[in-house]
């Protein structure tokens, strides 16, 4: 076990923590976050995955080993073919529709004996497991850690705010008797302002077969132990005591997780290998004014429409500001390469950067070159955008992505609504054009040119980011609480050998 202090004490004595990350990037990422930082409070980190995700997190995997922390990959084979996934499909963002979700969720719950014979074979030799924290998509991990008297904590990758709204949606069966997919949902018991249509509201989505596994989630939901939340206890301290009251569970504020990659070598080594050569993008936004830069990113999942990647193309063009577009490899269809060759790139090349695949985005993002992030408002992209100090122009597609914007524009007010009316479904295509370029060309010019109300969502967004990194340094909120996380899970191990 650590000490509260965090040194390491005897590696038989550590607390040793198990993570079973969901395999989406959204979730993956952030989890390996949680494995450095409860390593460099000195845990035991095993890290379970599949092959091609290891293979994904080889730059991880390295930079743990050169940096000596207690982190090892535990790799169990994925039966992708068995649940009717092509080969090696073995993440979410390979799965190209969410037709397929509930097949991908069937074959992860397939790990279950593999992962009960590893952390059998485990308990045989000191440090034993003494926490497994699994994603709460996971839930039949709840199971084998229960056979095997672990306690487990749920990490659903969500943020106070989001996590409130979504055990108030399915545990009030809020949405049950709303016929309408734009009718308005009010929760009783939230305690801010806030109503969200119907389809923009959290477990809305239909896949085949997600009904049942839902179910089997929420009800291990309400049989954790606690609960690992990314976020920190000054953004949004209402919402987080709301979510321990309602739900009555232990919740850890370790947040934000992404503050444990200070280094820009591990800042890049986050999810798949970046596509853009780094050195090239430092020098790039060197060249430009402090704070100058839009940086437009939309995540792993959500798939952007050509058209509406076209619009969005000609209101970046049209705002006059240098920018960093990132085009993932899931958007880049012929029409959009076409139109970016047929002048775009050419009439933007003096101030317009793209990246075309994976991007280094923490390595941009906390740039001082960038003033503003243009998001998609998944939690990850959203706190990483806390920490950089930067307002932010949201641009949500599906899920608690709807959520996170009323938290970034309504509580924290420190972002504007480029108008997204209608949701995206994941990995599916928009029917048509939502937002105009001169919706884009208005939202960047009311969060970068000068006024009051740029100016005072400029001060609001940079006193946020200090307090995000005063939560994970010595001493903060989060700090502490990765130490009382593993002093508490530590003991329950000690408890029982
Ligand atoms: N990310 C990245 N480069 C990219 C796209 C995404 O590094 O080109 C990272 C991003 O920094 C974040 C994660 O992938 O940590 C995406 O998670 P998020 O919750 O923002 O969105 P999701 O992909 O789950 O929709």
């Amino acid at each position: 076990m650590a000490s509260a202090a965090g040194r390491p004490l005897a590696d038989n004595n550590r607390a040793h923590f198990v993570l079973v990350p969901l395999m989406a990037q959204g979730h993956a990422i952030p989890m390996a976050d949680m494995a450095r930082l409860l390593a460099d409070h000195g845990a035991q980190v095993s890290f379970v995955t599949t092959p091609a995700n290891a293979s994904r997190m080889s730059a991880f995997v390295a930079h743990a080993e050169a940096t000596g922390l207690a982190i090892r990959l535990v790799t169990l084979r994925f039966p992708a073919v068995d649940f009717g996934l092509p080969d090696g499909c073995e993440s979410a963002d390979m799965l190209g529709s969410k037709d397929l979700y509930g097949n991908f969720l069937d074959a992860c719950a397939a790990l279950r004996d593999p992962l009960a014979a590893f952390l059998r074979e485990e308990q045989r030799r000191p440090p034993a497991p003494s926490c497994i924290v699994s994603d709460a998509m996971h839930w039949w991990a709840a199971g084998v850690a229960r056979e095997l008297g672990i306690p487990r904590l749920s990490f659903n990758g969500n943020c106070g705010f989001a996590s409130l709204v979504r055990y108030i949606v399915i545990h009030g069966n809020l949405l049950e008797h709303v016929a309408d997919e734009d009718e308005l949902v009010r929760f009783p018991g939230f305690p801010t302002p806030l109503e969200l249509a119907k389809a923009k509201c959290p477990g809305s989505m239909y896949a085949p077969g997600l009904k049942e596994i839902r179910k089997k989630i929420y009800e291990e939901e309400i049989r954790c132990a606690g609960v690992a939340m990314n976020s920190f206890h000054d953004l949004e301290p209402v919402h987080i005591e709301s979510f321990r009251r309602i739900t009555g569970k232990k919740v850890w504020t370790v947040g934000p997780m992404c503050l444990c990659n200070q280094e820009s070598s591990a800042m890049a080594a986050r999810g798949n290998k970046a596509s853009v050569d780094e050195a090239r993008c430092l020098r790039w936004l060197d060249s430009m004014k402090e704070g100058s830069v839009i940086f437009v990113s939309f995540g792993s999942l959500a798939c952007t429409e050509p058209q509406q990647l076209v619009e969005l193309g000609l209101g970046l063009e049209a705002s006059g500001k240098p920018f960093v577009w990132v085009i993932k490899a899931g958007d880049r269809l012929p029409q959009v390469e076409e139109w970016l060759a047929e002048g775009f790139e050419e009439r933007v090349k003096d101030r317009g950067m793209i990246i075309r695949g994976w991007a280094p985005q923490l390595v941009i993002l906390w740039h001082q070159a960038v003033g503003g992030f243009m998001t998609h408002c998944g939690w990850n992209s959203t706190i990483e955008g806390i920490c950089a100090g930067v307002p932010m122009i949201t641009w949500p597609h599906f899920g608690e992505q709807f959520v996170n914007e009323r938290l970034v524009v309504d509580v924290l007010k420190t972002g504007v609504e480029v108008g997204v009316g209608g949701v995206t479904q994941w990995a599916t295509e928009q029917k048509e054009v939502k937002v105009g370029r001169n919706a884009v060309r208005a939202a960047l010019s009311k969060l970068m040119d000068e006024g009051i109300v740029a100016e005072e969502m400029m001060m609001r967004a940079k006193e946020l980011g200090i307090k995000a990194r005063e939560a994970l340094a010595v001493g903060g909120s989060s700090h502490n609480n990765v130490n009382l996380l593993i002093q508490e899970m530590g003991n329950k191990a000690n408890a029982t050998d």
